[in-house]
């Protein structure tokens, strides 16, 4: 039997390579709904390729060969064997608390969702009975590693290093928008690969891996390993370490988390070569240069609406980088800075959640218009 699947985020990075998986699978998945944002043509060629039932647009209006069905509608609707949340930013939540509700597997591709409501999130698909599988290659690696969890010491992630590993402090300083996005190893969205370039992207994955395997920040180690072929490791009781590794490719761990826990060729890599590969380095981060990792952890250890406002300040912050009209470091500078003047909140709802994230986010662009002026 085919697995029924939906996407939400279709037209984005991870959406167009799950697709790119799918085409390569089509006698396993049948594709019950795809959404965009705002790019509606690619979102009907899409439809017209992949025929789903249904579809979701800005201008719904617009669509064409499928039904037009909200968000929460699809994300209700329980023909869905597993919902692929690929949208990024605070949009991922509620559609992917709702898919939880009504029993639907997840793959989720959308940090947000565990930074800002991992309390709330995990919890519930416990009750549920429900799968949320990463698909963040770390994430992924990890979760492949696993065996038992209650015998796991530490979770080991990787980090790339990004474009400015290698730099000085006064040359990250002033980094052109092309030089931060500039990322040697890995092919993502704009605001992702600025958050890999701080490491605030390692800082985000830090906290989706505590609420995702329950783990403490003191037993989550982040290295640096410039050429991404180890893509994450666990290290249990006994000193042992279950490493997984691959050739740096999204491919794999969207085909991973849409397959679980079954396992196809699909989108083969390359056949892996030791050989080939010859060296792996592997180095602590520099925590002076790169402190958004630290930022990151302080906030998670805080816990409650802490990781609120570093993912909304911090997202805020880049928009307004990527728009030229602040510097890098402006970007961990104001993260810091709303971090220090936040009163942390513990034990939120939801709307809280999003009540928090909002005046943060407003009161972020305030700091940073004056940043400017
Ligand atoms: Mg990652």
């Amino acid at each position: 039997m085919k697995r029924k699947i939906s996407i939400l985020g279709s037209t984005g990075s991870i959406g167009r390579q799950a697709l790119e998986v799918i085409d390569k699978l089509q006698d396993k998945f049948e594709i019950i709904a795809l959404t965009a944002g705002s790019n509606v043509d690619l979102l009907n060629k899409q439809i017209e390729k992949y025929h789903p039932k249904y579809a979701y647009a800005k201008e719904i209006n617009l669509i064409n060969g499928a039904a037009p069905l909200s968000i929460e509608e699809i994300c209700s609707n329980k023909e869905n064997d597993i919902i692929l949340v690929a949208v990024s930013g605070k949009i991922g939540l509620k559609p992917t608390i709702t898919a939880i509700k009504n029993g639907i597997n997840i793959a989720l591709a959308n940090k947000e969702t565990l930074v800002m409501a991992g309390d709330i999130v995990m919890p519930l698909a416990q009750e549920m009975g429900v799968n949320i599988i990463p698909v963040d290659s770390e994430h992924c690696a990890i979760h492949q590693c696993i065996k038992n969890i209650s015998q796991v010491e530490k979770l080991i992630i990787t980090a790339s290093g990004g474009p400015f590993l290698k730099k000085t402090v006064e040359e990250m300083k002033n980094a052109t928008i092309e030089q931060a996005l500039a990322h040697p190893r890995w092919n993502m969205g704009r605001k992702i690969t600025v958050d890999s370039a701080t490491l605030m992207n390692k800082g985000l994955e830090v906290i989706e891996a505590h609420h995702l395997f329950n783990m403490d920040y003191d037993k989550i180690k982040v290295v640096v390993h410039p050429q991404s072929i180890v893509h994450s490791a666990i290290e249990y009781a006994d000193g042992s370490v279950i490493a997984q590794l691959g050739l740096p490719s999204m491919h794999i761990p969207i085909q991973y988390a849409i397959s679980y826990p079954e396992r196809f060729e699909g989108i083969k890599s390359k056949s892996f070569c030791f050989s080939e590969i010859a060296r792996l380095d592997f180095e602590e981060p520099d925590w002076k240069k790169f402190k958004a990792l630290n930022l990151a952890y302080e906030a998670g250890k805080a816990g409650g609406s802490a990781t609120v406002c570093l993912n909304a300040a911090n997202e805020e912050a880049v928009f307004e980088f990527l728009d030229g009209k602040i510097k890098l470091f402006d970007i961990i500078n104001a993260v810091e800075t709303m971090l220090s003047k936040h009163s942390i909140r513990k034990n939120i709802s939801l709307d809280e959640i999003f009540d928090i994230d909002n005046e943060i986010r407003i009161k972020t662009k305030e700091l940073l218009n004056s940043v400017r002026a």
